[in-house]
């Protein structure tokens, strides 16, 4: 039997963001299957033609696409260049492909109330809601064909499973190849950087607001347990030493949150102030990541019984246990 990593081939886009270039990933089995796409951009798309021509393929080979999560430099030519291909996914990446009116205007009514009980101001909210209409625009508005969730196989791609891997995104799946011990980890799992658990709303009324960093924690863990050799992330290098990779960032979230408590004072403190103590030359340019990684830091505190929140004049207030 050939072995998988002979058939799967990387293939490194550029974006026009901070990460830089994104990797993607066509796995040769029954069918062709490209994971990801890379941004709607004319440089990304013609990147792609190339490369493909390179192994040998056309766009019109692809008979499916996986998607990792729904972040535009990972999705952006599904439409433009694969009409036809089957597009396979989380069912929560399916709103943001389409950029369902109704819902882009949930999240951003969910965040201004959010934000402001937070006590960030509303020209820095603005930005954020500015940002992500940004980032918006290097997607199309097709939507999945097909729905994916934790253990489901796909098919026409024979020895491989769906892994739930939600954090860095609510959408984010990974593909795990048992017998062959690889992981395709999109965002999730990235060498050179620590990904960011991105605040995102509750996908429901059901549903509370999801403790992304404390997700993200539980779902590293969840790939430790699997026996993987390699890792193809969506940005940069594999990775060859995942159990070294992720002691390191467990070690760094919890130096991280030890730093945040102990900045915390006696009459307490919202985690916007924290954020510009924390961050003091990056929150006004970066302040969704930021305010993510300090609520994230704190999300994890308050799960361990470590923190409490008291609400004082309409903002959330930190307190330590
Ligand atoms: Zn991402």
């Amino acid at each position: 039997m050939i072995s998988q990593a002979k058939t799967i081939e990387k293939i490194i886009l550029p974006t026009p963001f901070l990460v830089g270039p994104v990797n993607i990933y066509i796995i040769k089995g029954d069918l062709v299957t490209l994971v990801d796409t890379g941004p709607n951009t004319v440089e990304a798309k013609e990147e792609l033609e190339r490369s493909l021509k390179s192994l040998g393929y056309l766009p019109s080979d692809v008979d499916q696409i996986i998607l990792t999560h729904h972040h535009p430099d990972h999705v952006g030519l599904v439409e433009s260049l694969f009409p036809h291909a089957k597009v396979i996914g989380h069912e929560k990446s399916d709103k943001w492909l389409r950029k369902d009116p109704e819902f882009i205007s949930f999240i951003e009514g969910y965040f201004y109330s959010f934000f402001k009980e937070h006590s960030v101001p509303v020209e820095l909210i603005d930005k954020m809601v500015k940002a992500n209409q940004y980032f918006l625009s290097f997607t199309g508005t097709r939507g999945l064909d097909e729905y994916v969730k934790e253990g489901d196989t796909i098919n026409g791609l024979s020895g491989w499973k769906v892994i739930e891997t939600p954090g860095h995104a609510q959408s984010h799946i990974s593909l795990y190849h048992e017998e062959d011990r690889i992981l395709i980890g999109g965002d999730h799992i990235i060498a050179h950087i620590s990904s960011n658990a991105i605040l995102e709303p509750p996908y429901s009324e059901e549903e509370s607001r999801p403790l992304t960093l404390v997700q993200y924690r539980n779902a590293l863990q969840k790939c430790l347990d699997l026996h993987v050799d390699i890792v193809y992330s969506g940005h940069g290098k594999p990775v060859e030493d995942l159990q070294g990779l992720l002691q390191g960032r467990f070690e760094e979230q919890e130096e991280k949150a030890r730093r945040l408590r102990n900045m915390i004072p006696e009459e307490g403190i919202t985690s916007f102030e924290l954020c510009k103590q924390y961050f003091p030359h990056v929150y006004q340019k970066e302040p969704t990541l930021t305010m993510s990684e300090i609520i994230g830091h704190l999300d994890l505190l308050q799960s361990r019984g470590e923190l409490a929140t008291v609400k004082k004049n309409g903002f959330i207030f930190y307190h330590k246990i």
